[in-house]
């Protein structure tokens, strides 16, 4: 059972009207599904209250048709139809105890109202600050203006209140909400009582607060969630402002909620932020006022989070994607089971399905979001279909999972894994600059694999077709993987590029094989997620002169989608790495490499002593095309299925791998669903005509 230094982690405290069971408390978060599925949103938050979360919150909730943020999928409370979708959402989160808290949000200079066509209101008449720079001024908001909001306000709170939520949150943090708009004199440049010092600043505020507190706050409590520091210099809400804001209006909310600067600082990386990272900035904050506070950190660690509560940095320990990686981490401290805690890894690919509009993944989590389209629950599979033995081959993140998933179902289950150590790339790529937080993928498989009677590992062993057919196992999971390609083929070659046999050329296996150039290098990187601004520090780092080219604007192009693209170019530069955008090398010289700029064609030899392409990876499936070839033995030796996946299918992140092996085992022995949609999906019900 529960170890006694966790104990205060299970206190109860009070949130203005309610009582919340324990410390565990589950920050807005996005989805990427949102208001386009609301029932996959709603499982997904009814998963984390089983999982013994004390509070759970929705992601933010567009509160009034005059600020969105089209095109991000969030929730929408605009008018009485909206009632029901978050009604579902809270009765979910309350299963199982949970204080069920809603997100308020006015996007003010922060919403282009693409969707609504509205003209955006904010404090001050400025440009539109989204992502994408979107060509949208927002008008400044009159004082009749202001009562109007206010009451919207107040609208949406009673609203609120009327689908079943406990907390309301009034959004101000991450450069997202108006309540942040109003404080910061960057967004605020207004000259009458809502603007110039921070007591017209906080006016707002404390205006929405009392008229939300007369409407419904006896039975509702109202917590306000504020950036840490705008990190934008001293025209900015900083961090010393913040703590005159909350002495100012200590009482104001039921709960302080703080969150750290712009989303990017908020949930950076583990590649760039540790655990708790934002402890300084929290620290004191406390003592200003009698409220409660909740901050984040990627708290992954029960221990951390004890820390934080006796030191008095906190009172409530707030998660997001803690609590995405593992929904049930609550009720695994209290069971005395920490070393069944799925530790997110700080990847940001759950930030990507809200980024891309499509609906979110976790690398440690497969089951995110699939709670109600497929069924799937983060703890539990389905017993086992009539076969009995399965054999995985390779043991990266597909399959591992495949195992892991398969071992639960009660599978006979052989892992066979060519090397001498479980995880495949993931163990690689462990070893790179910032990313060993990422090991965690294969540490909690091994331990749980490690526990399970029926699950077999099988170091040294490379397999071959010849070997599969003779071993008798009744299905077989293919999961080889993937290899970087030396030839430079990837988007801006399609056919392998031209090269002098005199120049070395180096991949990313190469280097993660500890063949790492020095002098000279160009990278050119053709991929745009991690991999090429990883190498380049890599190499940085060991002393190399290293040129980065890329076809692309950006460098890491594709790391815009996990708020890290920032920091990736941010640390070359300072590593001195020199960026070369929108170039691409046509040609691998004698000498170094021929560019071209993609949009002119204009032409920039670059000398090098070396060359690292970064560029695509063919799939490991030589075993799969063997054995396919051989599909006509495979009954005559016991073998019922047989089945690629992964990056041995086709090579994608860390994500589509564990994915992948998650879904094999769940779909081993299950009926054949044809030409079927493999998922519920909701559809938008019709409008009387
Ligand atoms: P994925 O991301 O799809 O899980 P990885 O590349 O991470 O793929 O892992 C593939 C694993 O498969 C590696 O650990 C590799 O050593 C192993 N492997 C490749 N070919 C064989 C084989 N023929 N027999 C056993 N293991 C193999
Ligand atoms: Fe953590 Fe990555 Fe999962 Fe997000 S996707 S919760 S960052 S492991």
């Amino acid at each position: 059972m529960r170890d006694p230094r966790y104990d205060i982690l299970f206190e109860p405290m009070r949130i203005g009207p309610h009582v919340a069971k324990n410390r565990f408390y589950q920050v807005p978060h996005c989805n990427g599904g949102g208001y386009r599925d609301p029932s996959a949103a709603a499982a997904m938050r009814g998963i984390k209250s089983e999982g013994g979360w004390g509070v759970i919150f929705t992601e933010q909730t567009e509160m009034h048709h005059t600020s969105e943020i089209t095109p991000f999928i969030e929730l929408r409370l605009w008018e009485d139809q909206d009632i029901p979708g978050l009604r579902r959402m809270s009765d979910a989160m309350k299963v199982h105890g949970a204080l069920a808290g809603i997100q308020l949000a006015y996007s003010g200079i922060n919403g282009p109202n693409f969707y609504t066509k509205e003209v955006p209101l904010a404090p001050s008449s400025l440009p539109i600050r989204t992502f994408t720079n979107d060509p949208v001024q927002a008008r400044a908001l009159d004082l009749t203006d202001i009562r109007n909001l206010r009451r919207w306000f107040v609208n949406a709170a009673k609203r609120s209140k009327i689908a079943g939520f406990d907390l309301i949150c009034l959004y101000g943090a991450h450069g997202f909400g108006i309540f942040q708009h109003f404080l910061s004199r960057a967004t605020n440049q207004r000259t009458d009582e809502y603007g110039g010092s921070l007591e017209n600043r906080s006016r707002f505020a404390r205006e929405v607060v009392a008229d939300i507190r007369e409407a419904v706050g006896d039975t509702t409590a109202i917590t306000m969630r504020v950036s840490l520091d705008e990190t934008i210099g001293d025209l900015g809400f900083s961090n010393a402002e913040v703590r005159d804001f909350v002495a100012m209006n200590a009482d104001l909310p039921d709960l302080w909620d703080l969150a750290h600067g712009a989303w990017e600082d908020c949930s950076g990386p583990s590649r760039f932020k540790e655990e708790a990272a934002q402890e300084l900035l929290v620290k004191g904050i406390r003592e200003l006022s009698s409220k409660p506070v909740v901050g984040v950190g990627r708290f992954t660690s029960p221990d951390v989070m004890v820390r934080m509560i006796r030191s008095g940095t906190l009172d409530f320990i707030g998660c997001a994607r803690p609590s995405i990686a593992d929904p049930f981490l609550p009720r695994k401290v209290e069971e005395g089971r920490i070393e069944d805690i799925r530790e997110c890894i700080g990847c940001n690919m759950c930030i990507t399905g809200d980024m891309t509009m499509s609906i979110s993944r976790c690398t440690q989590n497969p089951t995110f979001m699939e709670e109600w389209r497929k069924g799937w629950h983060p703890e539990r599979m389905q017993e086992k279909g009539d076969s009995e033995s399965v054999l995985v081959v390779g043991a990266g993140p597909a399959g591992l999972e495949a195992a892991r998933a398969l071992g639960l179902r009660g599978y006979q289950v052989a892992l066979a894994e060519a090397g001498t150590e479980l995880g495949g790339r993931v163990a690689r790529e462990c070893r790179l600059p910032g990313l060993s937080a990422w090991g965690r993928v294969r540490d909690y498989r091994q331990f749980q694999i490690g526990k399970m009677a029926n699950v077999e590992v099988y170091f040294d062993s490379r397999l071959t077709a010849d070997d599969i057919l003779a071993f008798g196992f009744q299905n077989v999971a293919i999961a080889t993987g993937s290899t970087w390609r030396r030839d430079g083929v990837a988007r801006a070659h399609v056919v392998p590029l031209p090269m002098d046999p005199g120049m070395p050329v180096y991949t990313p296996d190469d280097l993660m094989d500890g063949k790492v150039p020095t002098g000279t290098v160009v990278l050119f990187d053709d991929d745009h997620y991690y991999m090429g601004g990883v190498l380049a520090e890599l190499m940085a780092r060991r002393g190399a002169k290293v040129t980065l080219v890329t076809p692309s604007a950006y460098v890491s192009d594709w790391t815009r989608n996990t708020l890290e693209q920032g920091a990736i170019h941010r640390r070359l530069a300072e590593l001195g790495v020199e960026i070369v955008l929108n170039r691409a090398v046509t040609r691998v010289t004698a000498d170094g490499v021929a560019t071209a700029c993609v949009y002119t064609g204009a032409k920039r030899d670059i000398a090098a002593d070396a060359v690292v392409l970064v560029a695509s990876r063919s799939q490991n499936d030589g075993l799969w095309r063997d054995l396919s070839a051989r599909r006509e033995e495979w009954a005559d030796n016991g073998i019922r299925s047989i089945r690629v996946i992964g990056d041995a299918e086709a090579p994608g992140p860390i994500a589509w791998a564990t994915y992948a092996g998650h879904r094999f085992a769940r779909e081993l022995d299950m009926p054949d669903i044809a030409d079927a949609l493999p998922f519920r999906r909701e559809v938008t019900a019709l409008a009387a005509e």
